[in-house]
């Protein structure tokens, strides 16, 4: 195939022990599906189950580097399991839905919380508080094959050496292949797609400087530096 334009690079991710990468298709995000979090966001976790939005495949970054993102002054760290899938389809039962899961990352979903407010006020869209450049730094991507499928242990994040997020997988309101059989009804997904799975309460700002690192166990850990 020939293009009228050089195509844009293939957005990858690297996978912890193989020297080849995970390409990314899509990348969904679940919102509130920690119940504390959504309580310290103001909202009733019985009265609103998680809902979906997305970021773009290249927003997925793991240089370890995050550039603190123009037009904010509330930039948000939101610690989340990843979880990459090889394989999609649509209506995926609940008992296939691990099948498809290739592997976990530790991820960040990066949010200019004052543009989100904005947003949410206007009842407008998300984007531009979501999908910008680097807002979701991940770590090497490690294989369900390694470790299986994680549904509970400790999540965290510290910033600067101390923590800010502290949560356990298990406190997930959606599991993830609720996740996975859920989103195959909205979106047909396909090998490469990305979900992050929501963040456990203690979100808050980061500043230019901040040493940030990420934890899931049986995972991984995730370094990441705000310039
Ligand atoms: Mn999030």
């Amino acid at each position: 195939m020939s293009f009228v334009i050089t195509p844009p690079p293939q957005a990858a991710l690297p996978v912890q022990g193989d020297e080849r990468r995970f390409p990314v298709h899509r990348i969904y995000c679940v919102g509130r599906n920690y119940a504390a979090h959504a309580v310290e966001m103001g909202h009733d976790p019985d009265k609103e189950p998680p809902f979906f939005f997305q970021k773009n495949p290249d927003n997925l970054v793991s240089d370890g580097r995050f550039p603190y993102p123009p037009m904010s002054q509330d930039v948000h760290h939101e610690i989340e399991l990843a979880v990459a899938l090889q394989a999609g389809g649509r209506d995926i039962p609940l008992e296939q839905a691990l099948a498809c899961v290739y592997g976990y990352g530790v991820a960040l979903d990066m949010t200019r919380r004052d543009l989100q407010d904005q947003m949410k006020k206007a009842s407008r869209p998300w984007e531009i508080a979501k999908a910008f450049e680097a807002s979701a730094p991940c770590s090497p991507l490690v294989p369900a094959a390694a470790i299986g499928h994680p549904d509970h242990g400790a999540i965290w994040l510290d910033v600067n050496g101390a923590r800010r997020q502290s949560g356990d997988l298990n406190q997930m309101i959606w599991k993830v292949p609720e996740m996975i059989a859920y989103l195959s009804q909205l979106f047909t997904l396909a090998p490469g797609d990305v979900i992050l799975s929501g963040t456990p309460s203690g979100v808050g700002a980061i500043q230019r400087g901040d040493r940030l690192h990420g934890h899931v166990e049986g995972v991984g850990e995730l370094q990441v530096q705000v310039i």
